[in-house]
């Protein structure tokens, strides 16, 4: 599914350097790497706060803390995402409310989001899913009508635009109140390990998440709020730090990637491909979204709609096809998160995108004739 040994060959150099200094300086934790990497974040990003920390969930939950959200409110997100999202509601014991997501985005239904605020809501969180943002432009504008947090989960997305109406552009992540990333070697940014970040804009915010993800601690041995230990170390930084710089140049190779699958796969009656979509409507000033960067697919995901997706799956693993099914259960149908407040007739369509759903291998790496062989393979089985 992913190629991070060919992804390493291309930046060996770099990159071991970067980790024989850090080796150098024996500045394992905290070192000034994890400082230099931040600021280079918050410069690419444009964002006035990146808190490192070490891993995604963290991040997550780390974000949820500083906002202050306690016991009892209740946080919406969507059914159709990786469990992490939802798995650090629950852990701080707030109330997750899993909504429906869009069939063509796969993200967070707005029309789901507005049913389901209720006098206890506190927090939405879109998870930009699959390298896509959310509709943020009408996520804000609900969260201001009804006073609520955005949480943005950018696991998926980092480097990815979001065009607005007026045809600004912010980096996903940080349109928000706050914004959660991963470094999980997989990802578009993927450390050589576990790491994360929380992203924000507002610096007050950004000083309660510094002290919590170190014990709560803002002067040393004096612990202010209750924190934890989420700790981004130096090596990763210092790997991250290598490969920044790569980024955009990363997703333009996803990008095209995903471009020579979709024109393979056009005309297909049975594969639907994956929609991008620019919220701007036609007003950013590169509307072609093809080439537009609102999408940094981190996965390439198809639906196969005539119900043949299961032996797919089967069928490209006996020829050494890499396949994935991201996600196969809903969350509301998942033992730890189902609750009797859910209603099946809620949840049509990811109900649906769980039946159909495959994300066929999609890295930096992949060539023109990979990708011939995955297509080939691909329609002569859905139309046999
Ligand atoms: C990967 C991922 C996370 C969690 O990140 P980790 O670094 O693995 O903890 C959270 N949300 C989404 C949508 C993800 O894809």
């Amino acid at each position: 599914m992913v190629d991070l040994g060919g992804q390493y060959e291309g930046i060996k150099e770099q990159v071991n350097l970067a980790i024989a200094e850090v080796m150098e300086t024996s500045a394992f934790i905290n070192g000034p790497e994890v400082q230099t990497f931040q600021k280079d974040l918050e410069a690419y990003l444009g964002v006035k706060h990146v808190i490192p920390c070490a891993n995604g969930t963290d991040a997550l939950q780390i974000a949820m803390m500083g906002l202050g959200l306690q016991p009892g409110d209740e946080v919406i997100t969507a059914d159709f995402t990786f469990a992490a999202t939802v798995e650090v509601i629950a852990l701080l014991q707030l109330t997750p409310v899993l909504v429906d997501v869009e069939p063509d985005t796969f993200n967070i239904d707005i029309k789901a989001v507005e049913k389901a605020i209720s006098p206890k809501t506190k927090a939405i969180v879109p998870v930009h899913l699959f390298g896509q943002c959310a509709n943020m432009e009408a996520l804000m504008a609900l969260a201001k009508k009804h006073n609520l947090y955005i949480i943005e989960d950018n696991a998926q997305a980092i480097g990815a635009d979001y065009t607005f109406e007026d045809g600004s552009k912010q980096k996903a992540g940080t349109i928000g109140h706050v914004g959660a990333t991963s470094f999980f070697p997989s990802k578009n940014l993927g450390a050589y390990g576990d790491g994360g970040a929380i992203f924000t804009n507002d610096d007050d915010l950004a000083h309660t998440l510094r002290g919590i993800v170190n014990h709560g601690m803002y002067e040393r041995y004096h612990h202010d709020v209750v924190g934890v230990n989420s700790r981004l170390d130096s090596i990763q930084a210092a790997v991250l730090r290598a490969k920044l710089p790569k980024l955009d140049g990363y997703c333009d190779a996803r990008r095209a990637a995903a471009r020579k699958y979709s024109a393979a796969f056009k005309g297909q009656e049975n594969i639907i491909v994956p929609k991008t979509v620019n919220y701007c409507d036609g007003r950013c000033d590169r509307n072609i979204c093809d080439t537009c960067d609102c999408h940094v697919f981190h996965q390439y995901t198809l639906r196969i709609t005539n119900g043949k997706r299961d032996a797919l799956v089967k069928h490209l693993g006996e020829q050494d096809i890499p396949s994935g099914v991201y996600y196969p259960i809903p969350l509301h149908k998942q033992k730890a998160y189902a609750d009797e407040r859910y209603n099946e007739a809620d949840f049509p369509v990811t109900n649906q995108l769980v039946k159909d759903v495959i994300s066929l291998p999609m890295h930096t790496e992949l060539d023109h004739e990979q990708i011939r062989f995955i297509t080939k393979a691909v329609i002569d089985f859905v139309n046999g």
